[in-house]
């Protein structure tokens, strides 16, 4: 007998039903569906701008007779002495060097005003950055020797005097806070001993006065600015 697929069709029809059954049988269960949570997203946080660790403590020279210097313990450390004090918001090192001692104040002294604080090392210690800023004066000058001025925005300025050497520092560049600008040096067009002439200076940096249109500020004052 012939089979046709007329008498086929039932049979697998049949066939198709049990395999499908049994394909169904064999199915994993089906997971329960779980919502994605999505956790939202934190608020943009204000990034904090780095602080180096500046030293804790500063002393007087020692056998130094000191102009305009801080009140001193026994010890000639300076009392009340933090590493750092904030201007406008910018947060500056008092004394931006690996090491020195304090060899002048700020203020009147011999006549005229002392419009920074000098610091003394016998040794040609590195000079840091006081802060995050950019490269504002970088020049060789008569007085000042080779001078570096960092602006460090909000009308905040320092300036870094009688530098051995400028660590390739050139106008426009950003430093970051105790990144090192220099070598303390004598430099100058006269005999001076080693030492970093510091001034922290406000205002509006002038475009013929430069850097001299701003006002010093004692980098010294203690307690501190704010
Ligand atoms: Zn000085």
């Amino acid at each position: 007998m012939r089979l046709s697929p007329r008498h086929i069709f039932p049979f697998a029809l049949l066939a198709a039903s049990i395999t499908w059954i049994f394909t169904i049988e064999t199915l994993p269960p089906l997971e329960p569906l779980v919502e994605e949570v999505i956790e939202p997203l934190p608020p943009p946080q204000p990034v904090a701008p780095f602080i180096y660790e500046f030293p804790v403590t500063l002393s007087l020279c020692p056998k130094l007779d000191v102009a305009n210097a801080p009140l001193a313990d026994t010890a000639l450390h300076i009392i009340g002495y933090t590493a750092t004090l904030t201007i406008n918001d910018v947060t500056l090192a008092r004394a931006p060097v690996e090491t020195a001692c304090v060899s002048s104040g700020f203020g009147s002294r011999n006549g005229q005003v002392h419009t920074g604080i000098d610091l003394y090392s016998l040794e040609p210690v590195d000079i840091y950055a006081a802060a995050d800023g950019t490269i504002r004066e970088a020049e060789y000058r008569y007085d000042f020797g080779n001078m570096l001025v960092i602006d460090h925005g909000n009308g905040v300025f320092t300036r870094y005097a009688h530098l051995d050497s400028f660590s390739g520092l050139k106008v426009g560049e950003t430093v970051q806070s105790g990144q090192i600008v220099g070598v303390m040096g004598n430099s100058a067009g006269y005999l001076i001993p080693r030492h970093l002439h510091y001034e922290i200076l406000t205002g509006e940096w002038g475009a013929q006065a430069a850097s001299f249109a701003l006002t010093p500020v004692d980098a010294l004052a203690i307690p501190p600015i704010d």
